[in-house]
């Protein structure tokens, strides 16, 4: 038997794309869901997550039950993790596309007291648009999502896990340093070729246990 409840998130228009403290599922075509996103991503304090189900042309979401924070001034860094609604856990069909944010205040709160020697906010724009560790983590757990996505106000990385290439445990989610000079340098032609450096070390370091692919709005 069905509530008013459970009816009410069945199908909610297209306004509430917006509305995150409340779960709905949302029909839409995946550029316009991708596009909001963008628009929730310049103003979120936090990060959320949805699902796509390319099938129906859906967008899932289910708000996030707890938040925790790790700022790391000193390496330039700020990390919000969102934990996954256990409705996420599960992709709702086996054409599902798991999406988050990373949202411009994590730039915006690095600037807001730099250091001397401070990272540039091109670079710390580049820097957002990577997958975290805990990314990969969750792509290696979440199974049956075809691929996973971040959307920021810049673009959209896409990244996939690949279980069959994985000889050993040990490379899976090894640290990877990226040599930040050359990420400068890449950042006098623009953030996306900034973006793509990074993504390409990523790739060779990952030897397709990962892959990534970037593309700006
Ligand atoms: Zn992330």
């Amino acid at each position: 038997m069905r509530n008013i409840e459970s009816s009410e998130f069945e199908r909610r228009k297209v306004e509430n794309f917006f509305s995150l403290k409340q779960p709905y599922k949302i029909e839409l075509e995946k550029n316009e869901g991708e596009t909001n996103l963008a628009n929730i991503a310049r103003k979120a304090e936090q990060e959320y997550c949805w699902a796509f189900d390319e099938a129906t042309s859906t967008w899932h979401y289910y708000p996030s039950r707890e938040h925790s924070e790790e700022v790391s001034r000193l390496k330039g860094r700020s990390t919000f993790k969102a934990t996954i609604p256990s409705e996420l856990l599960q992709p709702p069909s086996d054409s599902s596309v798991f999406y988050h944010i990373h949202p411009d205040s994590v730039v915006t709160r690095l600037l807001s007291k730099p250091k001397k020697g401070w990272h540039s906010e091109e670079f710390l724009r580049v820097s957002n648009q990577l997958p975290k560790k805990d990314d990969l983590e969750k792509a290696a757990k979440l199974k049956g999502y075809k691929e996973f996505r971040i959307v920021t106000s810049v673009g959209i990385t896409t990244y996939q896990f690949h279980p069959e290439k994985l000889e050993s445990e040990e490379k899976k989610f090894s640290t990877l340093s990226i040599p930040q000079e050359e990420l400068y340098q890449s950042l006098d032609q623009s953030l996306e070729d900034a973006v793509k450096k990074a993504l390409d070390y990523m790739n060779e370091h990952y030897q397709g246990i990962f892959t990534f692919h970037f593309e700006k709005f």
